[in-house]
């Protein structure tokens, strides 16, 4: 997708360990056109797929998964990364985050995520897969069919796809990075 591509050339900083920070428009400043384009391109790419759920990790994976069920007319669940007191019927996963370098939780209710949900997941990056693999987790305990994954970037060179696509599970990304060594940003044109 062009103008993500443009973006984050512009707005994009490398830093040590691979980690890309796109905080100006993406993970902290939001920038909501940009943001109804993703949503449109995603939801372009899965036309011919049923889906009658978005669902999403807490805490950036949240304004894709809105936008997208805005314009879908369809509800929008995010997985919880503290299990909440107040709420009993969890289904419930571990994710180990690598730009934090420890475990979480992800937890949806079990009221939210059921066998007749045709799920597709969207969050902002791809890296590793360990959030990916959290929610087909999810997804397999509470008999939903996980129907496919669409990210905003991709850092490729982190392998995430390659679980998600062993399970068969389609996988589109809206960026693709191939590599941010020596802090230089290549992307997949
Ligand atoms: P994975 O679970 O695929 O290893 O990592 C994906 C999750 O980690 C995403 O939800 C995202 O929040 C975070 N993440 C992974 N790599 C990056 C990165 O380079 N930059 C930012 N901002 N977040 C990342």
């Amino acid at each position: 997708m062009k103008t993500l591509i443009d973006r984050i050339l512009k707005d994009g900083k490398c830093y040590e360990g691979g980690i890309l920070k796109v905080d100006k428009f993406i993970n902290h400043q939001l920038d909501p056109n940009l943001m109804k384009q993703i949503a449109v391109e995603l939801i372009r790419r899965y036309a011919s797929t049923e889906i009658n759920k978005i669902i999403t990790v807490e805490a950036s994976g949240i304004a894709p998964a809105i936008m997208m069920g805005f314009l879908l007319d369809l509800p929008v669940v995010f997985a919880k990364k503290k299990k909440p007191s107040t709420m009993a019927d969890m289904l419930s996963s571990t994710v180990f985050s690598f730009t934090k370098q420890r475990e979480y939780h992800v937890c949806i209710s079990k009221e939210y995520l059921t066998p007749e949900d045709k799920v597709l997941f969207v969050d902002d990056f791809l890296a590793y897969g360990n959030a990916a693999k959290g929610i087909m987790d999810l997804c397999k305990q509470a008999g939903a069919e996980l129907v496919g994954m669409g990210f905003i970037i991709e850092k490729a060179f982190q392998n995430g796809r390659e679980a998600i696509e062993a399970a068969g599970i389609r996988c589109e990304s809206l960026a693709i990075i191939d590599s941010l060594d020596n802090c230089e940003i290549k992307i997949r044109q």
